[in-house]
């Protein structure tokens, strides 16, 4: 399975201490596992913020486009959001400069992909054209619901709700998982090569040892995104070869039964 982050720098962090010690939690349990990621950059969230993006290309990972604004392809007409796709690659190429890595993958904000649309195919052509290959996913845990209850936990010290969370967090990556896993025998007849969802935040920050222990334990070894991506399950452009598989719904309703 190849492990995907979004929301780089951080998702609910606003202090730059607070990014760093989150990012670096972070990568360290990659780097525990041998893990080599790819970390989609929120453009306008680049400056001074670029030793952090330091810390992600020298450990090994890649850095993909993720707008410029977190642009929501569902609301904004095609040319909009081809320049903030533009702004973003501008703030992200600064990056990589000194390393010479090119800008290659490109994750649409929300999962929200215009598939089957005009605007879509517009924004799929313009990609193309620009030579990035779509990130898609295929193990989707909606972390970040999770993190918001977390963030908030965590910010009034309630020690036992956070570790409920956790709890319930690492329950649903387990379920995803084993989901995702029948998907892909109903639509592939076999086990495809994974795509994981999470993103840049405090839950994973405190669990991601957990996460990542769970897959080795469940015998899952890591490839990065390109090695993913090669698995016939994807089309060049990176989008799935069965375009039913692997939908999301727009929200996942959280059913925490907290003690507040
Ligand atoms: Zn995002």
């Amino acid at each position: 399975m190849a492990v995907t982050i979004d929301d780089l720098p951080a998702v609910l962090a606003s202090n730059y201490q607070d990014q760093l010690k989150i990012n670096q939690k972070i990568l360290s349990a990659l780097e525990r596992y041998h893990v080599k990621a790819t970390g989609f950059v929120i453009g306008n969230r680049v400056p001074g913020r670029s030793d952090i993006f330091e810390l992600w290309l020298s450990q090994g990972h890649e850095l993909g486009n993720h707008t410029y604004s977190h642009m929501d392809l569902d609301e904004v007409d095609a040319q909009v959001y081809e320049l903030d796709i533009v702004k973003g690659a501008h703030e992200i190429e600064k990056l990589l400069l000194p390393s010479g890595q090119s800008l290659r993958y490109f994750r649409f904000p929300y999962l929200h992909t215009g598939r089957n649309t005009e605007k879509g195919n517009l924004v799929r052509e313009f990609l193309k054209e620009n030579r990035y290959t779509i990130a898609p996913v295929t193990i989707n845990p909606y972390d970040w619901e999770y993190n918001s209850r977390y963030v908030e936990a965590w910010g009034s010290h309630k020690l036992q709700e956070e570790e409920q969370i956790t709890h319930m967090y690492l329950d649903r990556i387990k379920t995803t998982t084993v989901e995702a896993e029948s998907i892909s025998w109903l639509y592939y007849g076999r086990i495809i090569k994974q795509i994981l969802l999470l993103h840049l935040n405090r839950i994973n920050a405190g669990t991601l040892d957990q996460v990542l222990d769970y897959y080795v334990s469940s015998g899952y070894t890591f490839v990065t995104l390109e090695e993913a991506l090669a698995d016939s399950a994807y089309s060049p452009e990176g989008e799935l070869t069965q375009p039913k598989a692997f939908t999301w719904p727009m929200t996942f309703k959280l059913s925490l039964p907290l003690s507040r």
